[in-house]
C-alpha cells in the first residue's frame, strides 16, 4: 500500500555557523542556527518519511534537549527514518523536496544534495528530487532571515487491516 508523508522545516540564520543543506557545506557568510547542524532540507525530508509511516516528527526521535544530538550531522536522522521504514518492511518509493532560500544560490549544489540524501536513505538517486526557489523577496525568507524547506515522501508499506475505531 502506498503511503505519503509531508515535512516542513525552518531555521534562522546565525553568524558563526556553517551552512549545511542536504549534507553539502554551502559557502555563505552565515549558517543556520539549530541544535544539530540545522540542515533544514534533511529535516524536512526526514519528517516526510516519518510522516508516511505514521510516526512522530524528527524531534520525537532526536529531542533537541538531548546533548547527544548537539551539532550532530543530520544524515544520521535520515538513516534513522530509513531504519524505521525497514523495520515496518516498507520501501521508500521516492522523496521530493523544495528549498526556499533567497540567498545563497542553491542550484549548483543540488546534485550533491541528492547524492547525500539518497545515500542516507539507502535509495537510488533517481528516487530523490530536490528543487530550489527564492521567496521573491517576501517574508522572512525574502529578508534573508532564514531558510525553509518542504518535502513529500512516498513509502510502500505492507497492507494491513485498519485499526478498530
Ligand atoms: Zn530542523
Amino acid at each position: 500500500m502506498n503511503h505519503v508523508g509531508i515535512g516542513y522545516d525552518v531555521h534562522p540564520f546565525a553568524e558563526g555557523r556553517k551552512l549545511f543543506l542536504g549534507g553539502v557545506e554551502v559557502p555563505h557568510g552565515k549558517g543556520l542556527d539549530g541544535h544539530s547542524d540545522a540542515d533544514v532540507l534533511m529535516h524536512a525530508i526526514c519528517d516526510a518519511v516519518l510522516g508516511a509511516i505514521g510516526e512522530s516528527d524528527i524531534g520525537h526521535f532526536f529531542p533537541n534537549t538531548d546533548a547527544r544530538w548537539k551539532n550532530v550531522r543530520s544524515h544520521l536522522f535520515l538513516e534513522e527514518a530509513a531504519r524505521q521504514v525497514k523495520f515496518r518492511e516498507g520501501r521508500i518509493v521516492n522523496v521530493d523536496a523544495t528549498i526556499v532560500a533567497q540567498q545563497p544560490k542553491v542550484a549548483p549544489h543540488v546534485r550533491r544534495m541528492r547524492e547525500n540524501v539518497a545515500a542516507a536513505l539507502g535509495v537510488n538517486i533517481a528516487r530523490v528530487g530536490i528543487k530550489a526557489t527564492t521567496n521573491e523577496k517576501l517574508g522572512f525568507v525574502g529578508r534573508e532571515e532564514g531558510i525553509a524547506a518542504m518535502a513529500v515522501a512516498s513509502v510502500d508499506l505492507p497492507d494491513m487491516p485498519d485499526a478498530p475505531i
